[in-house]
């Protein structure tokens, strides 16, 4: 199939004096202005307008593949997608990157000038969204027909400031300046509908007319996903809230009313206007239902709309599509379907029923209790009528299920209704999202384990079968390729070729360059080096990074009491051999989370002490970087030596942080907890810093009732002296309320860890002190790293869950 000669599009400019050809086009006839004239931002436009073209002749040819075909397809539904920068990528996987650099120049400007231009789109909280990203990377690369659906946000993630030494939140209007790698798509919009109420079918048993109290409509625009080292191009489709035509009321707005003429619209339009900026708690936010409700209808819509371009017969719908929720954001899509089914598109409940059972596929992203959403039942009512009757029945033939598997049971029956009665009747979105689903997934080993023999494990029981793991990935392309040029370039010598970049096990011939002497040196240059470019602190000392949202399971007190606790030696041995650390932080608290503002000001306070202290500040800095999103974590992750990856056993899912850092060959400092224990078997014991309780000895210690972390603090004078220093108001008196926290109930059993902890800080300096030692472990952790690819991830999903097959898309010839 040659598109191109069928359509009659001009080929794109593939040499240097043609590329230039078509930014010096784009720039005249898109941007509307001259190269005299044009300011930063119209180069940067124009460049990335310029790249994209590319990527939208690929992806017509995507689409044409895809159409001729007619394949099973993966929708992706997701709240969040943290995509990064999208500039620097897209070079890459457009294989533009040197015929840009050199055609930018005519426009007065370095590539890396219009780089700092390119802003991430923040849409989303942290790994949730960040793994969404990624997922669709490498689906796209794997060839897999797939789109991405989510929510386009005016306002992504608040943007992170340290003021006074306390966090501060700024809005983030990230698209205030425009977006130049978004379509929109305005003849593919839909009409939702909120509120209202249903009516009876006049001979209809299970159908019910809904007449909603008020419709909003959802546009969509698209941002191209390309594959790496293939043709495909695929799309991520977010969608924004926007009031009818008619919302906007002229005979207000003509009597002066300006405000009342617009308050509909206004309405329409706040849905989509911000993120939710927490993602470990239940929100119970109705704007954040409406959110949910917003992006499952317009989604589903979309791909009955395009099931049926090609497709004609509901019984094939199960088999051409399968829907992935990632978490339980999206589960109200379950009961949307139905109600399409049964009361748009007048289908038997039964046959309803076994096609949306078989179209959709959960993955669940926490352990922690307070994080499994639920929704108050007059909520719904309100908001969502139909669908409570829908989740009604559903549960009503689903009890019965159980009842049959276990009569008699009343208990069971209570603790898997997918409404909970107690103290308050809520619906239980994890339990539909089970109960509504072909398959349920954890994102590693550990959580899909606990999933499986405590949250879900009733479940577990009934369906034994349902219950799958898929260890989580990252892009390979853009957390070492894009983030570490240098270590690239030497990977891609030692290995012989960039095979590696889609094909992340190769990295495992890095092992036999793990003793060669030469190699060791290039290594450890390459990595003081990026310590040089990220300036955070002396080059020569031990960078030791936690980087990650703020929350106490992740514990980022730990840390702090570590790093107290270096202080006090030094201070009582100013002439010791201390090895001269820099320890950075990055990450963001949700702004309602106390607990978690309280140790950022904690941390920085600290640091302050520390930076005033002439005795020990020449061996401890402590860094604050602010702002962390994607784009810090691609500066950061190349300079670390260490990977604070500490959370209390059994509560992190998985972490892709502590993946990233590992391929970077940052060696991780560690619990037995969610994807560390894979990361530990694969490179090695001998390479990884393990301290503290497992899972069970965690959870074990916390039910027995005998916990008490004072205990831990009188018994240990180190401890003691750290939280002491804290509440005597050493660090400027500040912490209070973290070491109140900590000697009081310690919910993630911090002080019981500790000690542990800072023994293993110790062995890390002893091995520190042999370079030579330390970096052959650095090697062998990136050579160990490639099965951490998303592309690997997504050979999980596709064999264990989705059974879709790659279409390749055939190559323009010419
Ligand atoms: C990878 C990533 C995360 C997830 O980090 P964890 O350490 O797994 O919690 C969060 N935020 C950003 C910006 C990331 O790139």
């Amino acid at each position: 199939m040659d598109l191109r000669q069928g359509l009659g599009l001009r080929r794109l400019g593939r040499t240097a004096d043609e590329f230039q050809q078509d930014l010096l086009s784009t720039l005249y006839y898109r941007r509307g202005t001259t190269v005299e004239s044009a300011s930063a931002r119209d180069a940067y436009e124009t460049l990335s307008l310029t790249v994209r073209d590319r990527l939208a002749e690929r992806r017509a040819r995507t689409a044409a593949a895809h159409f001729a075909t007619n394949p099973r397809w993966v929708y992706y539904l997701s709240a969040e997608y943290l995509l990064g920068a999208q500039l620097e990528q897209n070079l890459l996987y457009s294989g533009t990157g040197e015929l840009a650099a050199e055609a930018v120049k005519t426009l007065g400007f370095t590539l890396e000038e219009l780089e700092g231009l390119d802003i991430e789109p923040g849409l989303g909280n942290g790994g949730l969204g960040r793994l969404a990203a990624c997922l669709v990377d490498a689906m796209a690369t794997r060839d897999i027909p797939a789109v991405g659906y989510g929510i386009r946000y005016d306002f992504g993630i608040f943007k992170q400031s340290i003021s006074g030494g306390a966090q501060a939140e700024c809005p983030d209007d990230w698209a205030f300046q425009g977006n130049p790698w978004e379509f929109p798509a305005p003849d593919d919009r839909q009409t939702v509908g909120f509120y209202g109420h249903t009516e009876p079918v006049p001979g209809s048993q299970t159908r019910k007319r809904w007449i909603p109290g008020e419709v909003v409509l959802g546009e969509p625009s698209h941002m191209l996903v390309p594959g790496y080292g293939t043709e495909t191009v695929n799309i991520v489709r977010l969608w924004r809230a926007r009031g009818s035509e008619a919302s906007f009321d002229l005979s207000r707005f003509s009597a002066g009313q300006y405000a009342e003429a617009v308050q509909e619209a206004v309405r329409a339009e706040n849905i989509s206007k911000v993120l939710y900026p927490d993602d470990s708690t239940e929100l119970g936010r109705e704007l954040r239902l409406k959110q949910q409700y917003f992006l499952c209808s317009c989604s589903l819509r979309d791909i009955i709309r395009r099931f049926r371009l090609r497709n004609s017969d509901w019984s094939d719908f199960a088999d051409k599509t399968v829907i992935q929720l990632n978490d339980t954001h999206p589960t109200i899509a379950i009961a949307e379907l139905m109600r399409l089914l049964v009361d748009e598109y007048e289908l038997e409940w039964d046959q309803a029923w076994s096609i949306t059972r078989r179209t959709f596929a959960y993955t669940c992203h926490t352990l922690l209790p307070e994080a499994l959403e639920t929704w108050p039942v007059h909520v719904f009512e309100r908001l969502l009528p139909r669908h409570l009757e829908i989740i009604y029945l559903i549960n009503m033939f689903f009890l019965r299920e159980v009842e049959e598997r276990f009569p008699g049971d009343t208990d069971r029956l209570r603790r898997m209704s997918i409404i909970q009665e107690e103290p308050e009747r809520r619906v239980r979105m994890a339990h539909l999202a089970v109960v509504g689903t072909e398959a349920v997934n954890g994102v590693a080993e550990l959580h899909s384990k606990l999933l499986r023999e405590t949250v879900l494990n009733d479940f577990a029981d009934l369906w034994p079968a349902k219950f799958q793991n898929v260890t989580n990935g990252i892009s390979p392309r853009r957390f070492i390729k894009i983030a570490n040029p240098r270590l690239s370039d030497l990977i891609t010598e030692g290995l012989g070729g960039e095979g590696w970049l889609s094909d992340l096990d190769q990295l495992a011939g890095l092992e036999a360059l793990a003793d060669d002497a030469s190699f060791l040196e290039r290594w450890r240059a390459i990595k003081r080096a990026n310590k040089v470019d990220l300036a955070a602190g002396d080059p020569d000392s031990l960078t030791d990074v936690m980087i990650k949202r703020f929350h106490e399971y992740k514990r980022q007190q730990l840390k702090l009491l570590h790093i107290i606790t270096l202080y006090h030696r030094i201070r009582n041995d100013p002439g010791g051999d201390w090895v001269p650390r820099t320890v950075l932080f990055a990450g963001k608290a949700a702004p309602a989370y106390h607990a978690a503002k309280d140790i950022i000001r904690l941390i920085n306070a600290v640091g302050s002490t520390i930076a005033a202290d002439p005795v020990v500040s020449p061996y401890l800095k402590v860094v604050f970087a602010e702002n962390y999103n994607v784009t810090l974590a691609e500066r950061i992750i190349p300079a670390a030596d260490l990977s604070e990856q500490i959370s209390l056993a059994g509560k992190e899912a998985s972490g892709t942080g502590n993946m990233k850092l590992a391929l970077n060959g940052a060696l991780t400092i560690g619990t037995l907890d969610g994807a560390n224990i894979e990361i530990r078997a694969r490179v090695g014991a001998d390479n990884f810093f393990l301290f503290g309780l497992d899972a069970f000895q965690a959870a074990e210690l916390r039910y027995s009732g005998q916990y008490r972390a004072r205990d831990n603090y009188e018994r240990d004078g180190e401890l003691r002296a750290a939280i002491d220093a804290i509440q005597s108001g050493a660090f400027g008196g500040v912490g209070h309320e973290v070491a109140g926290s900590l000697l009081g109930w310690d919910e993630y059993l911090t002080l019981a860890d500790y000690r542990a902890y800072v023994d293993c800080q110790d062995h890390v300096d002893r091995v520190w002190r042999d370079q030579a030692t330390w970096s052959r472990m650095s090697v062998l952790n990136t050579a160990h790293s490639g099965f951490f690819s998303a592309d690997r991830t997504v050979s999980d999903y596709a064999a264990r869950i989705w059974r879709v097959a790659p279409v390749p898309v055939p190559r323009d010839e010419d």
